[in-house]
């Protein structure tokens, strides 16, 4: 097949799998081999492996990115009555684990630029929640795409309000803000290992990361049923939300990787501004902020007529998120049904996400390139 018309895979995780095939393989072995499958030697290392990259002093694992977020409001007893403040433009998890709690999720746009919560909508959003009656005690900031939000202004609003900080950092882990880590830009972080994220595993996956031990310690009961300092105790209401020891072992096999692969997203992103910038809008990092770059986005007013071509060249593209939170099924008789979120509803129109993982070739970003020039006949 000639290298022009292979197709171009969105996200290749074999070309990762065929590099460090020589280090995984065994890992998992390991572990086949010593056979403790639930809370196995790999996720204690891995979650000291994790709080060193990250700069953290405590990583709690987990089953998913959603039992990420779920699990710190859970430990903040968040339930009926109360309000988190959500971005409405992310993937459903941010706004589902609130619901799911009997808590009300509140809507906040977004900013065009970098795709954030847009921190100038705080206050309203506050006065939303407390006029339906509600007690509004968290916000929930995503990453999305993997650029780091404000965490600096979000942190000090959140103080300022009596609201605890969630990061939901499941798209950009690897990401910088100064020289600060994702992980240790909130005071808790969720981040997940879904294949797809920038540090996947074979399955589903996640972890918390914090500098409070006692947080932890609430977190590592809730892991296990609300489990006590005895096991047959259980002083707390909890989930089975552990990671499996097999991959964890993944994990570590593709920690070793992680700095290069990040530094490789980066070149990637950098030739997709070089060919792009002038013919759609180009995602761009802030003045002291780098993106994990989980997600390529660019925006375009002719995004559907831009899809069908680079279709028809091979090229695949994605749309996240064609429905915000507030249009889904699910939400529709939410309070926030009546809500206006202008931001989030034309980027839903606009957005179109590119191949992005470590291993896209020079050949590869040439034709993707090519393909996006070539529709507006530059
Ligand atoms: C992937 C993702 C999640 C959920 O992670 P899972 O591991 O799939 O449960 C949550 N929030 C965002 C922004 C995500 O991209």
């Amino acid at each position: 097949m000639s290298t022009d018309t292979a197709p171009i895979p969105f996200v290749d995780l074999q070309a990762q799998r065929a590099r460090i095939a020589d280090r995984l393989e065994p890992a998992m072995a390991r572990v086949l081999e010593h056979g403790r499958f639930i809370m196995g030697p790999e996720v204690i290392e891995l979650e000291a492996e994790l709080a060193r990259f990250c700069g953290v002093a405590e990583v709690v694992s987990c089953s998913s990115g959603t039992d990420a977020l779920l699990m710190p409001l859970m430990a903040w007893g968040i339930g009926p009555g109360d309000a988190v403040l959500v971005p409405s433009f992310t993937f459903v998890a941010t706004a589902e684990v609130v619901a799911m709690l009997g808590a009300t999720p509140v809507a906040v746009d977004v900013r065009e630029d970098t795709f954030g919560i847009d921190p100038e909508l705080l206050p309203a959003a506050i006065e939303a929640a407390r006029a339906l009656g509600l007690a509004p005690r968290a916000l929930i900031a995503v990453d999305l795409f993997g650029l780091p939000v404000d965490y600096e202004r979000l942190g000090a609003f959140c103080t300022a309000e009596g609201l605890h900080l969630l990061a939901d950092a499941a798209q950009s882990f690897g990401g910088e803000l100064g020289n600060r880590r994702v992980g240790a830009l909130a005071p808790v972080t969720a981040t997940s290992f879904f294949p797809a994220k920038p540090l996947g595993c074979y399955g589903d996956g996640g972890a918390i990361m914090t500098d409070d031990a006692d947080f932890a310690a609430t977190l590592r009961s809730i892991r296990v049923h609300g489990q006590g300092s005895d096991k047959y105790d259980n002083v707390r209401l909890g989930l089975n939300g552990r990671l499996d020891t097999l991959q964890a072992a993944v994990l570590l096999a593709k920690l070793e990787v992680l700095e290069d692969e990040l530094a490789a997203r980066r070149r990637i992103a950098a030739r997709y501004a070089d060919g792009l910038g002038d013919v759609v809008v180009v995602p761009e990092e802030p003045a002291g902020r780098r993106s994990g770059w989980g997600v390529y986005t660019i925006r375009t007013e002719r995004r559907d007529a831009l899809q069908a071509h680079l279709s028809a060249a091979g090229v695949p593209s994605m749309i996240y998120y064609l429905k915000p939170v507030h249009r889904q099924t699910a939400y529709r008789d939410h309070p926030w049904g009546a809500a206006e979120l202008p931001v989030s509803d034309a980027l839903a129109d606009s957005v179109l996400s590119l191949p992005m993982h470590p291993y896209v070739s020079d050949a590869q970003l040439d034709r993707i390139i090519g393909a996006i020039r070539g529709f507006h006949g530059r």
